[in-house]
């Protein structure tokens, strides 16, 4: 592990010092230089965990695929919003618009005095043990995320935007990273916020999030891959996760969906929107099927969300009146 950080490192201070540094020189924009070596280092870590997708994820569908790939046009778009989110858009955004909003944030407690507790000063054993304090932000991030997910769903403006997550009728495990650009950015801002809150060290949150989003990739692939009774318990297999995708059942009932759970299957037990059926259902949204339009590229799909969350937002007297009209 400590030769793979080792040469890690190497690769992270060669691409900053060939490609990177002279790039902003020459645009100068050298005073961002701190921002820009972390963000060249998530881009590298978005780079590898692409090239373990396909080296892993990929035979592993062609070996237990659960449908033929009808719609390859559909999974392309897919790989672009993976690519997107994983070596430009999300990085950037993370530096260049949630650091100074912390920055502000911080500098307004440090200015009022209120100093943040973290989760080490909290529970000092979790400061002994560095593998102890992983898993402990790794369950409380999770659980974030799950209460996240449940108002994605929950409330018509944040399902307008959530709801092109769902509209992919092709899934593979490309399809993670499928998400409105204003979706991503509020789930971003919440969760960055989230974790300065409970003071996640930086270095621990990109192993972290390193970790979730390989098993997050994994939930979404086309395999028919469980992890038998108890696995299925203790973590979120890709059977789990293809039911939160499933039509009907993904979007609708008392929760408006089922198995909200990115990383850990207990919260969905422990609030009653567990799912462990067997079976590989059709994804998608119910109203595909009478023609509701979700978009086929990446544009398009981007104008039909921010066109269902205006929707979403507008007074219902205006909705009215627009349908008088027409
Ligand atoms: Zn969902
Ligand atoms: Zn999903």
């Amino acid at each position: 592990m400590g030769y793979l950080v080792h040469w890690f490192g190497l690769l992270h201070t060669w691409v900053f010092e060939t490609l990177v540094q002279p790039a902003m020189f020459a645009i100068g924009v050298m005073h961002y230089v701190e921002e820009a070596y972390l963000g060249t280092e998530l881009a590298l870590v978005g780079g590898i965990q692409v090239l373990v997708m396909i080296a892993v994820f990929r035979p592993l569908e062609a070996l237990t695929a659960i449908e033929p790939r009808i719609d390859r046009h559909a999974i392309r778009t897919d790989v672009l919003y993976t690519l997107l989110a994983k070596l430009g858009v999300l990085p950037t955004l993370f530096f260049f618009l949630l650091l100074p909003l912390e920055g502000l944030i911080d500098g307004a407690l440090h200015g009022m005095g209120v100093v943040r507790p973290t989760l080490e000063t909290l529970f000092p054993l979790l400061d002994a043990d560095p593998v102890l304090a992983f898993f402990a932000y790794l369950v409380i991030l999770d659980l974030f995320g799950y209460w996240i997910h449940r108002m994605q769903h929950r409330f018509d403006w944040w399902w307008a935007l959530h709801a092109l997550h769902h509209s992919q009728r092709q899934m593979t495990f490309w399809t993670d990273n499928r998400n409105h650009v204003l979706d991503d950015l509020i789930v971003a801002l919440a969760t960055a916020l989230f974790v300065r809150a409970i003071g996640v060290p930086p270095g621990q949150f990109i192993a972290l999030a390193a970790f979730a989003v390989l098993i997050e990739n994994l939930s979404h692939a086309d395999t028919r891959l469980w992890f038998g009774r108890v696995g299925e318990r203790l973590l979120v297999s890709p059977r789990f996760h293809r039911w939160h995708h499933a039509v009907g059942d993904g979007h609708e009932g008392h929760c408006r969906g089922i198995n909200f759970g990115a990383l850990f299957p207990f919260w969905d037990m422990l609030f009653g929107t567990a799912d462990f059926r067997d079976g590989a259902p059709a994804t998608g949204i119910r109203d595909q099927a009478r023609g509701v339009d979700y978009g086929r590229g990446w544009w398009a799909q981007q104008f039909l969300g921010f066109r269902r969350f205006f929707a979403a937002l507008a007074p219902r007297s205006l909705l009215a009146r627009g349908r008088q009209l027409s």
